[in-house]
């Protein structure tokens, strides 16, 4: 066994950075990437076969102004067929994303026959509709499996694209998942709810405050995606991190993160020639990647698109993890997604940038130029903040996960508790228009918001919070709660209800200033009075990381749901759920198949943790003691056959026989009581038990297991340790 681990070493040795295939023109040189950015995706714009007409009516439909009729379908199912065939495809998929959090497809060939002459065909319907089987998708028990069919729907909005392999190349049909009755199966749906309700009440909002040419506006969103990366050899000797994602065990380096000199650190050949390979993957399919860079943590990188309406962006981020997961593989590396692979080194998070914008090119969170500008901006920020302060266990419910619970709260990640970081200069305009109706600059001097310099202030003050789970950061909110592997649809839509909630209430609040004489100024300051007024103790400008902020949130009254049982049972709560359904986001039905799936995974992923940790205890860990217990007690036995002194061998052996007899009684407790939760129906009642007695047992488990592993000599030890992991590349 130990060899194993040694081989893996050596492997890992002689590994080089991979040269890939970078695009070139027809004499060999290297393309810009402007010249193939985007080569893998359909664009309407360019097609021959479809007439002007056409394409303006695609536009519209792009656009919510209506919806697609069969003829229209049948043109651009020629249109697409072209295209895919020449680019090489062969086949088509309708491609979505079930409530597993990651996504599916089912591929057919576009080959047909016409007559007994094999042509290439896809048909109008094909295009717009599948039907695969439901049955397999988690559902959380809003069907019965004898009405298992589900439909997918083409999503005009989010660009089909091209997939390539090794062998062949399938177009891609990005589609929403519904159940026979029109349920939402997945994540996009809601989103695509949210996104048209955003539409209405920020078009609303708009021209009641005089932006009257706005004809639509968008949630904007850019997903920073953190992830770690491993060498393929160590992966495949822990069963663990292939089980779970996660090192269920493992005894932390000397050195890890203290230092800081990971994060933005030069990256390494291997893994530039990795981020590379990503990149040009990512180009070809129209996703713009922008920034790479080392992470905090020693094996820990993060890459960062730039943002898109948040449907696309979406839809690109799952592309994006699963190019980050295949190219690993090419480069004999495994790209881990989990939010906390590693314990003691820093979690990974996916940050998700968040903004409006409108067809006008406002975006709602910039600050403005002009008194009128800083008013409304001023009045979205105090928006926002009621949203996050009225809804915070909704919220954070959007981000729960068993991966999340080891990230939030940690002492190294956002913590559970929702709170916004403003900044001191915007906290001091909002109090001080609360008290005084006007902003005082720090040196007495009264800041006129009608002259520029809110927005110079800004760049002045460009303060950072890492801590907040939910920050201001210059031109939009950075929601930072968000798991690594997770979904970002689900938090999306969750998200865009709670502010499409109160928006609501903002433009009744504008209506009536303005119905009862007021300008538009005064209608702006009165929604920033109240909301900000009402919401301000949700505003948190210190270190979320402390425990002070825990014992401070506490006394504010804000909720700390630690972990996923306690985060989801808000579901249950129809008080708390109905922002979701009030605001057609979600229905009553879905709000509990959410419920169900999210209580159904916790369980099945803790479970499967808790039985790869006792299989690793039982015939790895403990091995690896009882022989190297052997190889002392013989040592011993030597040595007193020669009167030299064995107080030193004694000593460790009886530590080790201290330790092993304890991890091997701890891990039979913890399957004992893993047994006897099949004898609990109740599934709240299971996750709640898992949640606070079985995982502070396995914590007991695997600390013992890593105090066996700091006493067995490093040749014996049979699994790949944090060192090997984390730091031979
Ligand atoms: P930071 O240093 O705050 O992380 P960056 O400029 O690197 O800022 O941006 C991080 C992410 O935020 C990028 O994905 C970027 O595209 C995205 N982003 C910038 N502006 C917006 C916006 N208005 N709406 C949504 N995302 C945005
Ligand atoms: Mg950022």
């Amino acid at each position: 066994m130990a060899n194993l681990r040694h081989q893996a070493k050596q492997t890992v040795y002689s590994r080089r950075p991979r040269k890939c295939a970078v695009p070139v023109n027809d004499q060999g040189k290297y393309l810009r990437v402007s010249q193939y950015y985007g080569e893998n995706v359909y664009n309407y714009h360019l097609s021959k076969s479809l007439s002007l007409e056409d394409k303006d009516s695609l536009k519209q439909i792009i656009d919510g102004k209506r919806t697609i009729d069969k003829p229209l379908a049948a043109k651009v199912a020629n249109s697409v067929l072209e295209w895919a065939i020449s680019k090489g495809a062969t086949h088509f998929c309708h491609w979505f994303q079930p409530l597993t959090g990651s996504t599916a497809e089912k591929h057919d060939a576009f080959l047909s026959f016409d007559g007994d002459r094999a042509i290439e065909e896809i048909t109008a319907t094909q295009l717009m509709q599948g039907e695969p089987d439901a049955s397999s998708f988690p559902n959380g028990g809003s069907r019965a499996t004898f009405e298992a069919r589900g439909y997918t729907t083409w999503d005009l909005t989010s660009p089909l694209f091209i997939q390539e392999s090794a062998n062949g190349k399938t177009l891609v049909i990005p589609t929403a998942f519904v159940s026979y009755h029109g349920e939402a199966l997945d994540t996009k749906t809601p989103l695509l709810r949210s996104d048209l309700k955003i539409n209405e009440v920020m078009t609303k909002f708009s021209h009641l405050i005089g932006m009257k040419d706005v004809k639509k506006v968008w949630t904007t969103c850019g997903a920073e995606q953190e992830y770690f990366l491993i060498d393929k050899a160590f992966y495949f000797g822990r069963q663990d991190l292939v089980m779970t994602g996660r090192a269920l065990v493992g005894s932390l380096t000397s050195r890890n993160q203290q230092l800081e000199d990971h994060y933005f650190g030069m990256i390494e050949d291997r893994v530039l020639a990795y981020m590379q390979e990503v990149e040009i993957e990512l180009y070809k399919m129209g996703i713009p990647a922008k920034t790479r860079h080392n992470e905090v943590a020693p094996g820990q990188f993060e890459m960062a698109p730039i943002f898109k309406d948040a449907n696309v962006a979406a839809d690109n981020n799952q592309i994006v993890m699963t190019v980050l997961r295949n190219v690993a593989l090419k480069h004999d590396f495994v790209c881990l997604l989990h939010e906390k692979p590693f314990a003691g080194v820093n979690g990974s998070g996916k940050h998700l940038n968040w903004s409006m914008s409108s067809d006008t090119g406002v975006n709602f969170l910039e600050p403005g130029h002009n008194p009128h500008e800083n008013y409304r901006f001023l009045a979205v920020v105090a928006t926002v903040v009621e949203a996050v302060y009225r809804h915070a266990d909704i919220i954070r419910m959007g981000i729960a996960s068993h991966g999340n619970d080891h990230r939030l709260g940690a002492n190294e990640a956002p913590p559970s508790i929702m709170s916004v970081f403003l900044g001191t200069t915007l906290t001091k305009i909002f109090e001080s228009m609360v008290t005084a109706g006007k902003y005082e600059h720090e040196a007495r001097k009264t800041l006129d918001l009608g002259a520029r310099q809110l927005a110079d202030i800004f760049k002045d003050n460009t303060d950072r919070n890492r801590t907040s789970p939910f920050a201001f950061t210059g031109n939009k909110f950075e929601f930072r709660a968000c798991g690594s592997s997770a979904s970002i649809g689900y938090p999306l839509s969750v998200l865009n209800a709670c502010i499409i909630d109160v928006f609501t209430e903002t433009n009744v609040l504008i209506e009536d200033s303005i119905k009862a004489g007021k300008t538009v100024d005064e209608a702006l300051i009165a929604v920033v009075m109240k909301w900000y007024g009402n919401a301000q103790r949700v505003v948190f400008n210190g270190d979320g990381y402390s425990q002070d902020w825990v014992k401070e949130a506490e006394k504010r009254g804000l909720g700390n749901l630690r972990t996923t049982p306690e985060a989801i049972a808000v579901l249950k709560d129809e008080k708390k759920t109905s922002v979701l359904k009030r605001t057609g986001v979600f229905t009553d039905s879905e709000i509990s198949t959410r419920h169900n799936v999210m209580l159904e995974r916790y369980i099945k992923c803790r479970q499967i943790e808790l039985k790869t940790l006792a299989g690793m205890v039982n015939k790895q860990i403990v091995p690896a003691a009882v022989e190297y217990k052997g190889i002392l007690a013989d040592t011993v036995k030597k040595q007193k056959d020669a009167g030299v002194d064995s107080s030193l061998e004694l000593e460790l052996l009886k530590d080790l026989a201290a330790l092993s007899k304890s991890v091997y009684d701890q891990t039979l407790s913890m399957n004992a009581a893993l047994d006897e939760l099949h004898h609990k129906h109740d599934e709240e009642t299971i996750a709640k038990k898992i949640a606070m007695e079985l995982m502070p047992q396995s914590v007991k488990v695997a600390d013992l297991c890593n105090q066996i592993e700091e006493i067995v000599p490093d040749e014996n030890w049979p699994l790949p340790k944090f060192y090997d992991m984390l730091f031979i590349r």
